[in-house]
């Protein structure tokens, strides 16, 4: 990481200068600001954390809660969430305190005898080879105290208002705080009106936001329950530290090893329910669902010593038909829903944070780059056309993988067809396949085969290169921060005579989106990617665009050029491993790392026509 550039610091440089708000922050609610965040689930904590980096930008997030969550729901953690830690700048940190899911295993009733259960496969988890990144299990609660750390170490000094309940808003049609948000302070009862420019509905499945609105979640229950707890036990089924999933005479069984090398989650199947049921089935004992697990793992056993949290749940799969508040095509939106708020699903592809974490990227740069005056109010149209067919996507995958979940053995015909779909999707589960179409944000125009390994609309996949000033191997994709800024990388042509044109050509299209007050690449983070070794050729003579001179002191950045040549520390080079042609390319990533252009290095036409159809010039 990056940090002295706005003079010596010698506490933890991670607490980042504040600015804007963040300089004297209002410690109560106050009755206006830029964006309210209702929820400090995850997609809200994240949106919070986002927000943070726009720190000219006065944004509230108000949770019902008295304070932190002690117990979470959600404990899977795909790598693109990883990946999205990398970026806020804690990935190292969960990783260590988390459980990494190298493994799954299959077990299906022995066929000499169907009461037993033995073990019919092992697969590797779907995390290798897509993701430098791993597959990890760690509580939702630890999540958002990351993300909380986040918020509060960014430039807007953003902390959750606790204890202050969403009531319900009415969307004005003038005045410069549109949205009129009824609000309870939990403590005492009393309630109050305040006033924003945007609100995110961040408040989960039973949202008061998405009712506000108008808007409805569509779809319908599974009739199939699960119990579900975190366990401490002792046991001689030999798979308790690996993630199995067990299909048995008696039921199934999804087990997940918990951080900290003792707890398991165990999700036990409960069955169909019963027509006229009316929930009743939620009141299932604990004593039911340990005594299930029990007949279903036989001939092992279980001894629970401690029940950390459990639950009995039903599966319903429901998309809300509509991401905002703009009912008409010519309205822009003011309020938006986010994560369970606008899609619920069975828990076990254990998707739901992940997706809604992804869900409040999308929103976060978007909302910051219109209210900063970066980007025009049409931007925030694309976040529902955006994430609302990965909802859809998402509830299609999980019907589909929750109804495998719970066959009985008789309809399986293959023992290996459960781990085969396991890994045939898991581009999928890992968080990998979402592709934005075309729009303002991703160009159409791209010229794909430039950069085969870079798909238009997906999120920019890193690969290694080696950092010129110094010799390092670097993660390209590491390097970027959810700081709010675009990236654009520069891979050169053979001698490097068109980056250099291209360098010189775009240095005043970029300059015209940047504020002036502020630092030249304070919107866009530009790097160089040279074909040749390290040590070919001098840091300082790369364009003066790859060594700008930033912060108050007007220092040199010594980490925007890279070389690509294999060496013994880096054996890849990425121009092979993503395709990148011998001739050049520009690959330009959105803030929340999605690729929005492939251009050839002579197209600066090109790409000023895309900036400026997303961008607005600074004034
Ligand atoms: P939530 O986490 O529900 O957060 C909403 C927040 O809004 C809450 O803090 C709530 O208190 C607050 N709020 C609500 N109403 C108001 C109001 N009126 N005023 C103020 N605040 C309000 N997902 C995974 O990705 N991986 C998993 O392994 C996984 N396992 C799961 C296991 C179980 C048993 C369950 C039930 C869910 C699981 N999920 C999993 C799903 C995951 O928990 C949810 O998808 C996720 O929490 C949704 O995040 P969110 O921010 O949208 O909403």
């Amino acid at each position: 990481m990056q940090f002295h550039h706005h003079g010596y610091v010698s506490h933890d440089p991670r607490v980042l200068p504040a600015e804007g708000i963040g300089l004297d922050r209002p410690a109560d609610l106050p009755d206006e600001m830029d964006v309210l965040i209702v929820g400090s689930g995850p997609a809200g904590m994240l949106l919070a954390a986002q927000m943070s980096q726009f720190p000219t930008v006065s944004t509230r997030i108000i949770e019902k809660r008295e304070g932190r969550l002690e117990l979470g729901q959600a404990d899977g953690i795909q790598p693109r969430s990883v990946e999205t830690f990398q970026a806020f700048g804690f990935a190292p940190r969960i990783i260590a305190e988390a459980y990494n899911i190298g493994w799954m295993n299959f077990w299906g009733p022995d066929p000499e005898h169907p009461e037993n259960i033995i073990r019919t496969s092992r697969t590797e988890d779907y995390g290798y080879k897509i993701s430098e990144f791993p597959h990890l299990i760690v509580n939702q609660a630890r999540v958002l105290d990351y993300f909380a750390e986040a918020a509060l170490h960014g430039p807007g000094r953003i902390e959750p208002d606790y204890g202050v309940e969403f009531l319900g808003l009415t969307v004005r049609d003038e005045g410069a705080f549109p949205v009129e948000v009824r609000v309870r302070q939990v403590a005492d009862g009393s309630e109050r009106t305040i006033r924003a420019k945007y609100v995110a509905g961040c408040d989960g499945a039973r949202s008061g936001v998405r009712e506000a609105i108008g808007r409805k979640h569509v779809g319908a229950m599974a009739a199939h329950a699960w119990g579900v707890m975190d366990v401490l036990v002792n046991t001689d089924f030999p798979d308790w530290r690996t993630k199995c999933a067990i299909n048995a005479e008696a039921g199934n069984i999804l087990h997940i090893p918990r951080e900290g090398g003792y707890l398991s989650r165990v999700y036990v199947d409960l069955g169909a329910v019963a027509e006229g049921d009316n929930r009743q089935v939620r009141h299932t004992p604990l004593e039911d669902v340990i005594r299930k697990a029990n007949e279903i793992l036989h001939p092992y056993t279980l001894d629970v010593k401690q029940v950390a949290w459990h639950s009995v749940y039903e599966v319903g799969h429901r998309v809300t038909d509509g991401f905002d508040d703009a009912l008409d095509a010519d309205r822009h939106p003011r309020v938006f829903l986010t994560g369970d708020a606008c899609h619920t699903h069975s828990a076990k592809a254990g998707q739901g944070m992940n997706v809604s974490m992804q869900d409040g990227f999308n929103l976060g740069w978007k909302l910051g780059h219109v209210l900063t005056g970066r980007a025009p109010q049409q931007l925030l149209s694309t976040y529902a056309a955006e994430r609302r067919p990965v909802a859809q996507q998402l509830i299609d995958f999980d019907r589909e993988w929750s109804s495998l979940m719970a066959r009985k053995p008789e309809e399986i015909s293959d023992p290996q067809e459960l781990a085969a779909f396991y890994l045939g999707t898991a581009e999928f589960p890992s968080g990998f396949m979402t592709q934005y179409e075309p729009s303002m944000i991703v160009d159409g125009s791209s010229r794909q085969e430039l950069a085969t390994g870079f798909p238009l609309g997906k999120r920019f996949k890193s690969a290694q290169v080696t950092r010129v000033s110094d010799g390092n191997v670097q993660h390209l994709g590491h390097h970027a921060r959810a700081d709010g800024r675009w990236r654009v990388y520069a891979f050169a042509d053979a001698d490097a005579s068109a980056l250099a044109s291209w360098a010189d050509a775009v240095e005043p299209l970029f300059a015209c989106f940047t504020p002036q007050d502020g630092d030249v690449d304070a919107v866009f983070d530009v790097k160089a990617i040279y074909q040749q070794g390290h040590d070919e050729f001098e840091f300082t003579d790369a364009p003066a665009l790859f060594r700008p001179q930033t912060g108050p002191l007007g220092l040199t950045d010594w980490e925007k050029v890279y070389a690509a040549a294999p060496t013994v520390w880096c054996q890849e080079d990425i121009f092979e491993t993503r395709g990148i042609s011998r001739e050049g390319a520009v690959v330009v990533v959105r803030p929340d790392q999605y690729v929005a252009a492939i251009l050839p290095l002579n197209a600066v036409d090109r790409l000023s026509a895309f900036l400026e159809g997303a961008l607005l010039p600074a004034s």
